[in-house]
């Protein structure tokens, strides 16, 4: 319900016909086989920061083995990127590869985006919320905090969040419940997000009464993205119900992915992904991509779109791809 009353609040005529753009060069591309793009991204990810604070075992900033440079957005750079794809979308992701409370900036980057009425949404790990942090973010108008918790005990939330706390991430969910209260305030809306792994898969009825318990919204569960193939054995889930590996391998039967019509992802230094599972940012044409250069439109990423739409010499990044069944 929030979120839907979130997105209402953005909608304007102009990010709505944008939205009919982006879906009619989506069909219109598929039925012709050839890339047709009538409008920028109606959806937008933008990564305050590449680095964290935990060493999640399937992550590469947690495990150190993200090669591209660490670092922080510039203001110049969020205004850059609004400047140019704001009056067009609708909603951002600010998060990508890193712990978006590590920016010192960040209610100030969620304040930018939120004057021009665009769905602000942050995912965290939750350790580094401070009350005045908080104060900020809701000063800010944020619309969505995402806890990355991964269950309803310490034990079940410390097989995958190596190094975090389960009683502090509790606790600060429960502090941004009890302020939005106090405030009187709809947003931000309260997401208890966990990873499905074998340590919580047959508890998932208790996770989603635990998190409405301490104030969440809604409960968001998710597959594994596994990067090494040891921890298929310990942290899979068993039921391949809750692998997003079950269907690899399978004929392929969709083509295309509407991502590349839909959404962009920009990393904090200004260049521009492939999509999230680019998380080296270096599938388009490893080197630098940056906005305000008219990538979205660029002859290297309607290559790519056009390898999707006809099936030939799809990009390796994509034929190993476990979000989308191409
Ligand atoms: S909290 Fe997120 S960004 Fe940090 S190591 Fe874990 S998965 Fe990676
Ligand atoms: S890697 Fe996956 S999500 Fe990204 S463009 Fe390819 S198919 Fe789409």
């Amino acid at each position: 319900m929030r979120r839907l009353v979130g997105i209402i609040q953005s909608i304007t005529p102009a990010r709505l016909l944008t939205l009919a753009g982006v879906c009619f060069g989506f069909v219109l591309s598929r039925l012709l086989k050839r890339p047709i793009l009538f409008s920028s991204p109606s959806f937008l990810t933008v990564e305050p920061v590449c680095g964290c604070n935990l060493q999640c075992p399937e992550c590469p900033v947690g495990t150190n083995e993200l090669v591209r440079p660490r670092g922080q957005i510039s203001l110049e750079t969020v205004d850059s990127i609004i400047e140019h794809l704001g009056t067009k979308a609708i909603w951002v992701n600010l998060y990508f590869q890193g712990e978006p409370l590590l920016h010192p900036n960040l209610p100030e980057i969620v304040a930018h985006f939120s004057k021009r009425k665009i769905f602000t949404s942050i995912s965290t790990n939750g350790l580094l919320l401070t009350a005045e942090m908080v104060d900020g973010l809701l000063e800010a108008k944020l619309k969505e905090i995402i806890f990355s918790i991964d269950g309803a005990s310490e034990e079940e939330y410390l097989a995958y969040r190596k190094g975090g706390s389960f009683s502090k991430v509790v606790g600060n969910i429960q502090m941004v419940a009890a302020k939005r209260k106090a405030m009187g305030l709809l947003f931000p809306r309260i997401v208890f997000q966990s990873l499905i792994t074998s340590a919580n898969e047959g508890n998932l009825k208790n996770i989603r009464r635990f998190a409405k318990s301490v104030g969440a919204d809604a409960v968001e569960l998710k597959t594994l993205n596994l990067s090494h193939a040891a921890d298929s054995n310990n942290l899979l889930p068993s039921k391949s119900k809750f692998s997003r590996y079950s269907n690899l391998g399978k004929k392929q039967s969709r083509l295309s992915c509407f991502r590349l019509w839909s959404n962009t992802v920009i990393a904090w230094d200004g260049r521009m992904a492939l999509c999230c599972m680019d998380k080296e940012v270096d599938a388009i044409c490893g080197e630098v991509f940056s906005y305000p250069i008219n990538s979205w439109n660029s002859v290297q990423l309607n290559g790519i779109r056009a390898r999707l739409l006809t099936g030939v010499d799809i990009p390796r990044i994509c034929s190993r791809c476990s979000l989308h069944t191409l």
